[in-house]
């Protein structure tokens, strides 16, 4: 078992005594780690030692912090495997994924940053005005468990690119990366005082840090209803915020789609990381004439993601992250049954042969109504919702029918009636035909999805203050 009894304050480890927090394996449900649950006192350590590195900081020099961040994308590409292991077993991603994504987009993250940041316009003139983008102040970063390690490095290399100073409260849920994270920027030649970690449960920890007044910006990431709690709070004393959170995004397979591959694309999208993704596309929308094909084609393509132990290579569908998260995705697959919805594949039972661990068969449900609970509300697990409608104008209608708006996709055999679609969703990205993710590309939700983007040049900005001097 790994214990990390400590917090990473002012440049330092230090010990903590207190009560821990179990942090549990995804695949076995063993515990597999203790952490510290800390409080308000270490959290206004942390804030204290963040708000006297300011100042230097944000006088540091481009190169100074290009040299930092250089240090660190070594750091994370030398430990990318324990990075991947720990997530894949905190998680539940596949070990072959969580390499790729959970070490591996950290790590591109880190380079794009380092590739832009030289270019950046840091001053610019207006007329007979010089415009300066002024770093923020010390920064709260609160993040969730399912992309642990990505949604930190999201927040704090534009964080620290911009001369803000940090401190960082890590899911409890898959806390250990962040560990690893402080130890490799512990090894580098960031002042102390610019990154401190504190861990511990959100209503101590994390509610300390998001109303602290020294907090000049809170970045979260994480569910709807902890980003409400935050932009009231941050209202108190207008700290600025930048919040992503849930979603609820609608594939739209136009009549004239080649319904395999969407089918196929939808699938994979939905049931990466167990569907414990923000951008999961969990409503595949079909031309009603379609719907039945549709399913047998869903039913097929989920019924080759047995699910499986996430350490070996082979498996496709690992668990779900914690007992809570299985147990809340099975009360949906219920309530879907209950509601009315066909049961298409899957359903509540756990899978066989996974008796130990967070497993939920990977579930479809034919027939689903647009505004049932299940097409509406963010269930965070691997389950499908296969919607029908009678006309383009509808199947917009029906994927804009919901407070979210993260992300989408329109699937055509033409490309401009696909972009044309596109451009009516209410939502922060699109993918069109399958179009690639793109890291450079901005990152973020409207409504109930989100305030503010994340990645690229939108990222940074986020952390940026704008002044103007009248020459
Ligand atoms: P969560 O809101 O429960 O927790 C997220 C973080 O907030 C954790 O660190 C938690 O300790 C902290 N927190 C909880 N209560 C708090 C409080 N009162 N004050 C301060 N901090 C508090 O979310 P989660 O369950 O960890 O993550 C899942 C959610 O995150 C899903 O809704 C998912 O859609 C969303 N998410 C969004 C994105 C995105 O980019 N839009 C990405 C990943 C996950």
């Amino acid at each position: 078992m790994n214990i990390l009894s400590k917090n990473y304050i002012n440049g330092q480890w230090i010990d903590w005594n207190g009560d821990t927090i179990d942090v549990h394996e995804a695949g076995t449900g063993e515990v597999i780690a203790k952490v510290p649950a800390s409080g308000r006192e270490e959290m206004e350590q942390a804030i204290a030692a963040a708000d006297d590195a300011f100042e230097s900081w944000s006088e540091s020099s481009l190169e100074q912090r290009i040299k930092v961040l250089e240090q660190l994308h070594a750091g994370l590409k030398e430990r990318g495997g324990e990075i991947a292991e720990t997530i894949c077993r905190e998680v539940g991603m596949p070990i072959k994924l969580a390499t790729g994504i959970q070490a591996g987009l950290p790590a591109t993250i880190t380079k794009t940053y380092l590739k832009m940041l030289p270019d950046f316009p840091f001053t610019e003139q207006s007329g007979n005005s010089e415009v300066q983008y002024a770093p923020v102040g010390v920064v709260g970063c609160v993040t969730p468990w399912n992309y642990p390690l990505h949604q930190v490095i999201l927040k704090i290399v534009p964080a620290i690119a911009a001369g803000c100073t940090v401190v960082l409260k890590p899911s409890e849920i898959a806390p250990q990366s962040a560990y690893i994270l402080a130890e490799i920027l512990d090894g580098t030649d960031l002042p102390k005082g610019v990154f401190n970690l504190v861990c511990g449960p959100g209503h101590t920890a994390g509610d300390s840090l998001i109303k602290h007044p020294d907090v000049r910006m809170v970045s979260f990431t994480g569910s709807t209803r902890t980003g409400h709690l935050i932009a009231h709070s941050a209202a108190d004393d207008f700290k600025r915020i930048a919040l992503e959170m849930g979603g609820k995004s609608a594939s739209v397979i136009l009549p004239d789609a080649d319904l395999g591959a969407a089918v196929k694309g939808t699938i994979n999208n939905c049931l990466l990381n167990s569907g414990q993704t923000c951008t999961a596309l969990t409503r595949m929308l079909v031309p009603a004439d379609k719907h039945d094909e549709a399913c047998e084609l869903a039913a097929a393509a989920v019924a080759k993601m047995t699910p499986g132990n996430p350490l070996e290579e082979t498996t496709r569908l690992g668990p779900l992250a914690s007992a809570q998260q299985r147990d809340r995705v099975v009360d949906y697959i219920k309530l879907g049954i209950e509601e009315g919805a066909t049961l298409v594949a899957g359903g509540p039972d756990a899978p066989e042969g996974c008796e130990k661990g967070y497993f939920v068969k990977a579930t479809v449900f034919g027939n689903v109504k647009p505004d049932s609970r299940i097409a509406q509300e963010e269930i965070f697990g691997p389950v499908l919702s296969v919607i029908p409608y009678s006309d383009e104008k509808e199947a917009i209608r029906i994927a804009n029918g919901t407070p979210y708006g993260l992300s989408g996709a329109v699937w055509s055999a033409d490309q401009d009636r696909a972009k044309k679609v596109a451009g009516k969703l209410r939502t922060g990205q699109v993918f069109v035909n399958g179009g690639a993710f793109n890291p450079l590309a901005p990152f973020g939700g409207f409504g109930y999805s989100g305030i503010g983007r994340e990645f690229g040049k939108w990222g940074l900005e986020e952390f940026l203050e704008v002044r103007s001097l009248q020459l």
